[in-house]
């Protein structure tokens, strides 16, 4: 041996060489330059601090595949696809509403060009953005004027604080929601300035609580649905109406925060009835609230209908500037409100509600469709079965409410909790991340919003399972 090459580094090929190579010409194709160069100079530091300690040195083409691996994970989008295997249909740590394709379309049309965002083509002068989603939001829900913000919460803000800045704000004691992401009424209302008024008990509120409340420093009347629970028993809550009486006689608003705010009826569906923005409008209410990308099915966004007046005060606030929606929003919104004028085919076109609609047969089918599938990728690791499940609306709507689905059951032949989370860590690793859930000793997923089954099969022989 020369002295040379008593050097572990001594075959370690320098970067310039690694450069020349196809590979690498590839990468600067698909990456640039300076992103091949510094992978492959990473590359190679990390290899030196594994020879150095005894690790064996690696062939070319094995570094350059190394770097390539590397540039290519450092390349992905944080923010990916993934499979809901959840059950729960709006999940709000998956993105809650995937959106019809009408509304990616006019995203992208939005996105890629200059628009009449905020301009009167006719008249040739400045418009105001709203222009584009107002008519058909108070066409559908009866209200004479309506803007939008950037989600149900900030809507929530913006009218409390318009109102209420610095005075009360009556809310009864049943009402005091927290959902998720540290959203409590409370505290919302403290943020935005006002002062709340406890009325009432957890289980029961009535008018003269309402009425003993109201005085001078009174802002407006807020009623809170109750999205994420239910009040059950011996209950009472003054209806709609009657507040809304009660606050115009003291020349308040009366605003409602619906939280889901379904455009539909739900009762198609086979559910329960969800109160709709309509009926708060009959009911007299002067601004009702709710979420773009709940049971609506499009994007987030708070939408606020009204009277004229209070919405015309609500766009006067300068926190309105403050929470205004971008141009792509606006675009989905306004696709997502047109297919809503098409009934017959609106559950068809909107994700969320052809998820919600779905029969369970229809499911069932699936399962069975792609079990083997699974079963063939488990390799003896588990067992695969059919099984009913239990899915839910999700993002605080009908919270009680389950609604029989279908899909498998994976059960891992060494059953222990680490096989189970070993499994379901492993569907998290696919290409396409499948998230599903664990349950009486199983690992389930819930197939009642899988569409894509041939892209979700086509991966699973990705699936690394342990040994
Ligand atoms: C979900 C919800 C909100 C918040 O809506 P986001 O769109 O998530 O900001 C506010 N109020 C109620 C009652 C809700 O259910």
């Amino acid at each position: 041996m020369s002295k040379k090459s008593s050097s572990p580094l001594a075959d370690l090929p320098s970067v310039d060489r690694l450069l020349q190579t196809d590979s690498a010409a590839a990468m600067t194709v698909e990456f640039g330059r300076a992103p091949a160069t510094d992978a492959i100079r990473r590359t190679l530091d990390d290899i030196r601090t594994v020879v150095l300690s005894g690790g064996n040195m690696p062939d070319e083409v094995a570094i350059l595949s190394m770097a390539t691996k590397h540039l290519t994970e450092v390349n992905a989008p944080s923010l990916r696809p993934v499979y809901n295997l959840t059950g729960t249909v709006l999940h709000t740590n998956l993105g809650r509403a995937a959106l019809p394709e009408e509304a990616i379309d006019a995203v992208a049309q939005a996105a890629r060009s200059a628009s009449n965002l905020e301009y009167r083509i006719g008249e040739g002068k400045r418009g105001d953005r709203d222009e584009h989603i107002e008519s058909q939001l108070c066409e559908m829900t009866g209200a004479e004027a309506a803007t939008i913000v950037n989600n149900n919460a900030a809507a929530v803000m913006l009218v409390l604080n318009t109102f209420a800045l610095g005075k009360e704000v009556p809310t009864s004691r049943g009402e005091l929601i927290e959902i998720g992401g540290s959203f409590r009424m409370p505290d919302i209302m403290a943020q935005s300035g006002c002062t709340l008024v406890e009325v009432g008990t957890t289980n029961r509120t009535h008018l003269e609580d309402f009425a003993a409340a109201i005085g001078p420093d009174t802002g407006m009347i807020m009623k809170v649905h109750t999205s994420n629970y239910v009040v059950e028993g011996f209950t009472a809550e003054v209806p709609e109406p009657r507040l809304a009486e009660l606050c115009r006689k003291n020349d308040i608003p009366f605003a409602i925060d619906l939280g889901s705010g379904t455009l539909t009826e739900l009762e198609m569906f086979g559910l329960p009835h969800e109160p709709t923005p309509m009926e708060a409008m009959k009911n007299g209410a002067d601004v009702v609230t709710f979420s773009g990308d709940k049971l609506l099915g499009g994007p987030q966004a708070g939408i606020i209908v009204g009277t004229k007046d209070y919405i015309a005060r609500i766009r006067k606030n300068p926190m309105k500037r403050a929470l205004r929606c971008d141009k792509m929003t606006i675009a989905a919104l306004s696709a997502v409100l047109r297919l809503y004028a098409d009934p017959d085919r609106l559950v068809e076109r909107v994700p969320t509600l052809r998820a919600l609609a779905r029969p369970v047969d229809d499911i069932r089918s699936a399962a069975n469709r792609i079990g083997p599938a699974i079963a063939a990728a488990m390799d003896g690791f588990a067992q695969v079965t059919d099984t009913a499940c239990e899915s839910q609306i999700g993002s605080g709507a009908l919270p009680t409410r389950i609604i029989p689905s279908a899909g498998l059951a994976i059960t891992p032949k060494n059953n222990s909790g680490t096989a189970l989370n070993a499994l379901a860590a492993a569907f998290r690793d696919l290409p396409i991340p499948a998230i599903g859930r664990i349950q009486d000793a199983a690992f389930i997923l819930d197939l009642r919003c899988l569409e894509d089954e041939e892209g979700f099969t086509a991966q699973l022989s990705a699936l690394d399972l342990p040994g």
